[in-house]
């Protein structure tokens, strides 16, 4: 569990898929005060790991986007996509413990095979069916009967049977990107991450990496799941949803827009200080529990 006496280390770790748009900016904001209101570092990673989706051009983007907010970080940007080797190894540490197994399953096998309980969950076809090796194949990891339970600083106490809710998970995909929660594990432990903020649509995702972490022998940082912006028809903002572009939205305002959301009452003539101003405010008056159990803000359309 996190310990309180260590130096606050956070992030902020978007997908290059698009241009950083509001509900992104809200959870780098959020992340950006939380740090500095604790005298913390504040660290940016580029999570490419998935070279169709991912472009170099948006993480430049997001990079200026955020700089441009005034939302400054520490230490060098990790691209997840040069850190290959450290999840490799991850892997094969795994393996050696025997927790991974080849799956060929399509996603077609694997929609024909389901019951109709829960979608997500891997019903452990390979592991009993094992694959023949000429075939492309994914590598999952066998989660057992482990139930991880964590206390989210946001949300509460968590708990969740991963045989359940997901079953064996995909750590390796077919076409050879490592997965997302492998990734993030392995990336948090490395940069010394003390705290997760993040929106709260990848709270159900945490136990996963939570798992990954002590099968790792990883530290594992506190989490603090932050609501989402959502739009009037309660959808939360994103690429999907035509969320516009935050680069091309005047900044202060913008800023002073993010602020309320995130519960704080600026006062009405800060909009016209500089933005660094703006920053020093909110810092200051900055408290993550404005937003306990919460789990979605409506974005007002003016
Ligand atoms: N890259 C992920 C996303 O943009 C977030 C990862 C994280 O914060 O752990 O949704």
């Amino acid at each position: 569990m996190a310990n309180s006496t260590l130096p606050y280390r956070g992030r902020f770790a978007p997908s290059p898929t698009g241009p950083l748009h509001l509900g992104s900016l809200f959870t780098a904001l959020a992340s950006f005060l939380q740090a500095r209101s604790l005298n913390g570092k504040w660290l940016v990673r580029i999570d490419d790991l998935d070279p169709l989706r991912c472009k170099a051009h948006f993480s430049k983007q997001i990079l200026t986007t955020l700089e441009n907010y005034g939302l400054h970080w520490d230490e060098g940007v990790v691209h997840q996509s040069k850190r290959s080797s450290a999840y490799q190894n991850a892997l094969e540490i795994l393996s050696r413990q025997n927790l991974t197994y080849d799956c060929v399953c399509s996603r077609k096998q694997l929609e024909e095979r389901y019951t109709g309980e829960s979608r997500l969950t891997y019903d452990g076809y390979c592991l009993k069916n094992p694959a023949t090796a000429s075939k492309a194949s994914a590598i999952r990891i066998k989660v057992g009967q482990n139930t991880i339970q964590l206390n989210d600083l946001t949300q509460g106490a968590v708990s969740q049977n991963l045989s359940d809710k997901v079953g064996d998970f995909i750590v390796l995909r077919k076409d050879k990107a490592f997965a997302y929660h492998l990734a993030v594990a392995v990336d948090d432990n490395d940069q010394n991450i003390s705290e997760v903020l993040r929106g709260i649509d990848l709270l159900d995702s945490t136990p996963r990496q939570v798992y990954l972490q002590q099968r790792l022998e990883l530290k594992t940082p506190a989490y603090a799941h932050i609501p989402v912006l959502v739009d009037s028809h309660h959808a939360k903002l994103s690429k999907q949803t035509f969320a516009a572009d935050a680069s091309e939205m005047p900044i202060n305002a913008t800023l002073i827009k993010l602020l309320h959301y995130l519960q704080l009452s600026p006062p009405v003539d800060l909009v016209s200080s500089p933005k660094h101003d703006i920053l020093s405010w909110a810092i200051e008056h900055w408290q993550l529990d404005n937003l306990k159990k919460r789990t979605s803000i409506v974005v007002s359309t003016h």
